[in-house]
């Protein structure tokens, strides 16, 4: 028998959406599962802020020597500088990396926790939370425990259930917490309700995880949308984080991200950096360079950076506008139900509360493809098909 013979087969992953879009011959058919932002003429986009910055990159002919094993200084720096904010006092006792991307931050806090939190190795994610993060913490050798997070009667928030789950957990557990434009609900706390959230972590010692993966897509505000983090800071609480360049520069397969700690002080930052760096170095060694040269030039070079700010909020904008333009085509179209979770929630993804079945109706009998939990991908909807998929909405839930 072969090596492998007793390997069983995995279930198909998101990536079975994209395949059966692609085999419809449909000529109007509209793909929500994809992750990634489109244009109105539903193309990737490239930033023109990001164009320009490569461009330069390129034209300065730097050699491809390996970057250190915690990356690009010049972009790591300004990274941190855009999560915490120019003033945070988290700066000068900081330990941060680049990493692979979001997923390899996660990635690289989950092996730190597992390593060293003096606590349970055991960390709370929100039900639901993104599909990658449970498996991202088990094999970062955590466990995973969920709290409750989504009202599907409300299709909002379930704050009570949040902090009672909170304050369930045994004290000085981990939360994760998406910083801004939850995926896949696209449900966030409000400022007000995180001042809760922060004051019930801290009443049980917990140690707060943040995954940004979105910082200026959500509200197409880079310092709104770090509220939650900075805010966290400014409370005290020595937070790590997971930052994405994929989604608010567009830099996807470059793999451009930053996993940081906050540290008590400028000695403990130092081990904590020594630590990070024995993780890393037999995982990977070091970081690909290309897209954080293109991040660092645009970070670092206040009239990309102006224009930057410019295009992120442009995308941002789309995505509400495409929104409401869902939620009054749905309207027009009769439909009774209160459609105002739509336009409520933030970020790439809304979630319908459409059930499985009629997630289903919607792929077999109008070519619109999407997970069937009920999200839609709203960076798929463009002014060119959002009456039509209202229609379809219209069609199989009424
Ligand atoms: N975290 C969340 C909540 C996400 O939605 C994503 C991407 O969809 C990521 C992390 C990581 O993405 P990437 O590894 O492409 O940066």
């Amino acid at each position: 028998v072969s090596t492998w013979a007793n390997v069983p087969q995995g279930p198909p992953a998101i990536l079975g959406i994209t395949e059966a879009f692609k085999a419809d011959s449909f000529e109007k058919k509209i793909n929500l599962g994809v992750g990634a932002y489109r244009d109105d003429k539903g193309k990737p986009y490239v930033l023109p802020s990001v164009r320009k910055a490569e461009e330069k990159v390129i034209a300065s002919r730097l050699n491809k020597e390996y970057a250190g094993i915690t990356g690009v200084p010049e972009f790591t720096k300004a990274a941190a500088v855009l999560a915490y904010g120019k003033d945070s006092s988290a700066l000068d006792r900081l330990a941060i990396t680049q990493s692979i991307s979001g997923t390899g931050a996660l990635r690289i806090g989950g092996a730190f926790l597992a390593r060293f939190y003096p606590g349970s190795k055991t960390i709370y994610i929100p039900t639901p939370s993104w599909a990658n993060h449970a498996a991202v913490f088990k094999d970062s050798g955590l466990q995973v425990e969920k709290y409750a997070y989504y009202n599907k009667d409300t299709i909002g928030l379930d704050f009570e259930g949040m902090i009672a789950d909170i304050n369930k957990a045994p004290n000085g557990s981990i939360f994760l917490f998406h910083a801004c434009a939850h995926n896949p609900t696209g449900v966030d706390p409000t400022q007000e309700q995180w001042k809760e959230i922060e004051a019930a972590v801290k009443a049980k010692g917990h140690f707060a995880f943040f995954d940004m993966a979105y910082q200026g897509f959500a509200s197409g505000d880079i310092h709104r949308d770090a509220f939650a983090v900075r805010y966290f800071v400014e409370r005290g609480h020595n937070i790590c984080l997971a930052q994405s360049f994929a989604k608010n520069m567009g830099l996807y397969g470059e793999r451009t991200g930053a996993f940081s700690m906050v540290c008590a002080d400028a000695e403990e930052r130092k081990r904590v950096d020594s630590q990070i760096k024995i993780l890393v170095r037999p995982m990977y060694s070091n970081p690909p360079i290309h897209g954080a040269r293109i991040a660092a030039e645009i970070l670092n070079t206040p009239a990309l950076y102006d224009q930057w700010l410019v295009e992120v909020k442009e995308m941002a904008d789309r995505i509400i506008t495409m929104r409401a333009l869902l939620k009054e085509n749905l309207e027009k179209l009769g439909s009774k139900h209160d459609w105002s979770h739509i336009t409520s929630q933030i970020g790439m993804f809304a979630y319908t509360g459409l059930t499985p079945e009629q997630m289903d109706k919607l792929m077999k009998e109008h070519s619109v493809y999407a997970t069937r939990d009920g999200r839609i991908s709203v960076a798929g909807i463009t002014t060119d098909n959002v009456g039509r998929l209202a229609e379809a909405i219209f069609k199989v839930k009424g």
